[in-house]
């Protein structure tokens, strides 16, 4: 069994990471998927990394509602802004990372590009012991803290950031929080 504890996002996350346009359709988003054989596929605008669209995102929001997958756009469906987490980071961390804010995936962002996605399927399937720590943390979930940095656009002046925070329930990019705060 692997060595948790030694462990980082590095030698888990996936690099192959497959992404799409936001002015993509839904349609192709699912062809996506199952060309590539994913679950996921990450949302871009400019190349930068904005939103994720899941396999349930379809279901859910997308064929339960009816909507057509030809005039659907990836961004009118998609989960933004993303959460991310370093490269460096222990595999404790980002497990614990996704209890408490709730999501299976985390976005791997170093000098502000992604270079990988991490799932908690990728480190159940590496450290099944983990199991223990997902369970225990869903079961006392804490509270998404305004600490945790996401990538997405921000709320006020609608640039793209890698370093976006929530501040009163919206999300704020570095400059905005500045401004914000005077
Ligand atoms: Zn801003």
């Amino acid at each position: 069994m692997a060595k948790i504890r030694t462990l980082h996002v590095e030698d888990v996350m996936r690099k192959d990471v497959i992404k799409l346009p936001e002015e993509a359709n839904v349609r192709k988003v699912a062809i996506e998927m199952s060309e590539k054989g994913v679950g996921s596929i990450v949302i871009t605008h400019n190349d930068h990394p904005v939103g994720i669209i899941t396999e349930r995102d379809l279901v859910s929001r997308v064929i339960a509602k009816g909507l057509d997958p030809e005039k659907t756009l990836a961004k009118e469906i998609m989960s933004s802004p993303l959460f991310v987490i370093s490269p460096k980071a222990e595999i404790m961390e980002a497990a614990r990372k996704m209890s408490s804010l709730n999501v299976r995936r985390l976005i791997v962002v170093k000098d502000g590009k992604m270079i990988g996605i991490i799932t908690s399927r990728d480190i159940l399937n590496i450290a099944p012991e983990f199991i223990e720590i997902l369970i225990e943390a869903s079961k006392n979930r804490l509270i998404r803290t305004s600490e945790e940095e996401m990538v997405g656009y921000c709320d006020n002046c609608e640039e793209w950031s890698d370093s976006l925070k929530e501040v009163n329930g919206q999300f704020l990019c570095e400059n905005c929080r500045l401004e914000f705060s005077q």
